[in-house]
């Protein structure tokens, strides 16, 4: 028989009930059992759900209250001293959310861990906090408990755990920062005896099967950390009755893929859909290792090509036997739950999709056709459904066709260089030096919210609508006169979201009402479905720009979603390239721009928050990548005259190895967030001397503080200290739709205050 198994199921529950009972227990209203209730609940649910189709195998410790590397530094007694965690006390559910949260019902406030993305998904983890004299103990039972919890109702539990390397990489710690991650590695001696521990209790328990998670074997690694797996495993292996399986995933092993293969490990899982290794240098090297594919799709929602699979499949069943195994490609957890719920998505788009359930159903049609009992009837709908999909109308559009395969004619260039430009943008604008900005949103109001939730369920009619709208944005367009800012926003109060706006206007895209991905801790994002080739039926933009414009005569921006930042956070087709998929939306964002410019809208601002974190993981693939997203942004954006300003925004991130794309981007003005950073992000565009407009934030939106006009002049100073003074703009971090009125006012105004003081002085 082909084991089947999974690397994790996705745990927030199809209706997102984790979500509800987590928000519920900090806020006082569900007790700490009801939320332990609710959690096991949905832990018997997982199990049973895959164990029916199949999986023998079922994952445990992939739920996790907020987030799985928390629980696991939780588990080690990681807790950074700030939170006063006794060194002989367990680690409780409070302590837990405090570090995730800074706060939980009981216990003292404390600074929140940090969080950071988890590779390149959007999901995000909580970043452990080592210290250089770190201690690790067993100091968390829940995960043991669990395993009990799954052998009782009749399961072969396997734990999943992060693999001690993983473990180590993904933290951070003071002591390590000066000589780069090696410092890390010092810790393993202290470390593996506390895995041998956890292994050691493992097979206590009766557990045969242990998969350890070690993802950065999909990175490009040093030597050091190369090197120190075989020692690693080598101390592993053994040191229990347990049989460890490696998991990989996220992409190939490449270099490290020899490594793989040498550890003493009982098996190998590897990520097949996005992984490229040959299976014939990795055949003659496997042993006696299982090997398991990951070959069902756990990043994405479409159907797989069971048919193909089953033809290379086949043949690796005769020579392997038993030794095969089957998986998603990943832990199920960035894909939704259960297609069955979407009611109102339409039978044909539905019969392409797959969610996490079903994504089982598919594995378990694989599992039987390799055992010989293949489901006839069920891989001939599957084949149809996907022969469906390729053939259909609805994704392929001649007009978009054509008109990509003659993109390549259409100049990437502004009519002039940026010297040139920006003499002309600033006389049609009447700029001061430092001119004042805002990154776009203004606070969402209750009032907003319930607008757009009455206008969506027929409740209110779209002239109520528009009619509520229009007073927000005369609202926003009154106050920005009156504190004086110089370019002005109209202030996105009719968008709920920035991707999901756009996608609703924009044919090809699809959305689901419960397609639920976890981002971090309680929070799950609903990411549309790029289904179709991309067009622009209508402007999408432009009345709302024309009537913000028609109530004042400062220019106000036109605001717009990039084209890497509308895929990136999205579900993208499977069936072509991502860079093309990218330059359909980037065309249909060029004649948006070009619209919004003909009816008078001299600034426009593309944003690009995503743009980063698209970054391959392999270094060697960065330049690809960048070279098309590149191109996309200046595909949507360079077709207007030169007195037209473009600006860009980037939230926070790490410029110092994109800086050479940033300034290919060539947009007239690019806003980042560096309130925080003190401006010392500002070094990679000092260093490369960034020829174009820059904004540093200087008021830092996440925060409900209202920053004073000292501290932003001299956070402007140090920006000035960097780069050229006319080349600065003056602006808060990001958009302010998370903020309240009460707070943003003041703190626009100061903002305004310090750009004065800036330009007297
Ligand atoms: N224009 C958007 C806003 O102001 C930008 C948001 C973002 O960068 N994530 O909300
Ligand atoms: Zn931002």
């Amino acid at each position: 028989m082909t084991t089947l198994h999974t690397l994790g199921f996705p745990r927030i529950g199809a209706r997102r009930e984790l979500k509800q009972a987590q928000e519920a227990y900090w806020a006082g209203t569900l007790q700490q059992s009801e939320l332990e209730h609710v959690g096991r609940s949905l832990r018997e649910r997982h199990w049973a759900l895959q164990a029916k189709a199949g999986v023998s195998l079922v994952p445990v410790g992939d739920f996790a209250w907020y987030d799985q590397i928390l629980e696991f530094s939780c588990l080690l007694g990681v807790v950074p001293g700030r939170f006063g965690q006794a060194d002989d006390r367990p680690v409780d559910l409070d302590t837990l959310f405090r570090m995730a949260r800074g706060r939980a019902p009981t216990g003292q406030p404390a600074a929140a861990c940090e969080m950071t993305k988890w590779f390149d998904t959007n999901y995000h983890y909580i970043v452990p906090e080592l210290s250089a004299d770190q201690r690790f103990r067993i100091a968390r039972d829940t995960l043991f408990e669990q395993i009990d919890e799954a052998r009782a109702l009749g399961h072969d539990a396997k734990p999943v755990i992060p693999g001690p390397l993983t473990y180590l990489w993904l933290s951070k710690g003071e002591a390590f920062e000066a000589n780069g991650d090696t410092g890390k590695l010092d810790l393993l001696d202290r470390l593996i005896p506390v895995y041998k521990r956890i292994l050691q209790r493992f097979a206590d328990q009766g557990v045969t099967w242990v998969q350890i998670d070690e993802p950065i074997l999909c990175l490009d690694l040093p030597d050091a950390w190369q090197r120190a797996y075989l020692r690693v495993y080598d101390q592993l292996t053994g040191a229990a009755a347990v049989k460890l399986l490696l998991a990989t995933y996220f992409e190939s092993l490449g270099d490290n893929l020899f490594t793989a293969l040498a550890l003493p490990v009982a098996g190998l899982h590897l990520d097949r859909v996005r992984g490229q290794d040959g299976l014939a240098r990795i055949l003659p090297r496997l042993g006696d290792k299982i090997l398991s594919l990951g070959v069902i799709d756990g990043r994405n929602i479409w159907r797989a090509d069971l048919d193909a699979l089953l033809d290379t499949l086949k043949p690796l069943k005769e020579q392997l036997g038993d030794s095969l195994w089957l998986a998603p490609s990943c832990s199920l957890l960035h894909t939704p739950v259960d297609l069955d719920q979407e009611d109102k998505l339409d039978a044909e788009l539905k019969s392409w999709l797959s969610f996490a359930k079903q994504k089982l159903g598919e594995l378990k049609l694989l599992g039987d056709a390799l055992d010989g009992h293949a489901d006839d009837a069920a891989l001939a709908a599957q084949r149809q459904a996907l022969a469906a999909r390729a053939a259909s109308p609805r994704i392929h559009n001649t007009a978009v066709g054509e008109r990509l395969a003659a993109a390549g004619e259409v100049s990437r260039d502004r009519l002039s260089p940026f010297a040139e430009r920006i003499g002309k943008q600033q006389a049609a604008l009447k700029l001061p030096a430092f001119p004042t900005t805002t990154i776009g949103s203004f606070p969402q109001t209750p009032e907003i919210r319930a607008a757009r939730r009455d206008w969506k369920a027929g409740k209110l009619d779209e002239a109520g609508y528009l009619e509520q709208m229009k007073q927000e944005i005369t609202r926003a367009i009154r106050y920005q006169e009156q504190v004086d800012l110089d370019v002005l926003v109209h202030g996105e109060a009719e968008r709920n979201d920035m991707v999901e706006y756009f996608g609703e206007l924009l044919e090809g895209f699809a959305f689901t009402r419960f397609g639920w991905v976890q981002s971090y801790g309680s929070r799950c994002v609903k990411p549309p479905v790029i289904f179709g080739d991309v067009s622009r039926p209508h402007a999408m933009t432009v009345d709302w720009a024309r009537f913000a414009q028609s109530l004042t005569d400062k220019p106000v921006k036109g605001m717009l979603t990039g084209p890497v930042t509308i895929l990136q956070w999205s579900f993208v087709r499977d069936d072509q390239p991502r860079e093309t998929t990218c330059r359909q939306i980037a065309l249909a964002l060029r004649d948006e721009v070009q619209d919004l410019e003909a009816a008078g809208i001299g600034v426009i601002q593309i944003d690009e928050p995503a743009f980063r974190e698209g970054l391959p993981l392999r270094q060697s693939d960065w330049q690809a990548y960048l070279d098309w997203a590149v191109d996309c942004f200046r595909l949507a954006t360079v077709g207007v005259a030169d007195e037209t300003q473009i600006h860009t925004h980037m939230c926070y991130s790490e410029f110092n190895d994109i800086i050479e794309a940033i300034a290919a981007m060539d947009a007239d003005v690019i806003t980042i967030e560096t309130s925080r950073s003190n401006m010392e992000l500002l070094e990679a565009f000092e260093t490369f001397q960034y020829p174009n407009d820059i904004g540093p934030g200087v008021y830092d939106i996440h925060s409900p503080n209202q920053p004073d006009v000292d501290w932003m002049v001299r956070l402007m100073e140090k920006a000035a200290h960097r780069l050229p003074r006319e080349r600065l703009w003056v602006n808060p971090d990001c958009g302010l739709k998370t903020r309240k009125w009460e707070e943003t006012e003041g703190a626009l105004a100061n903002m305004v205050q310090a750009a004065k003081r800036l330009r007297a002085g």
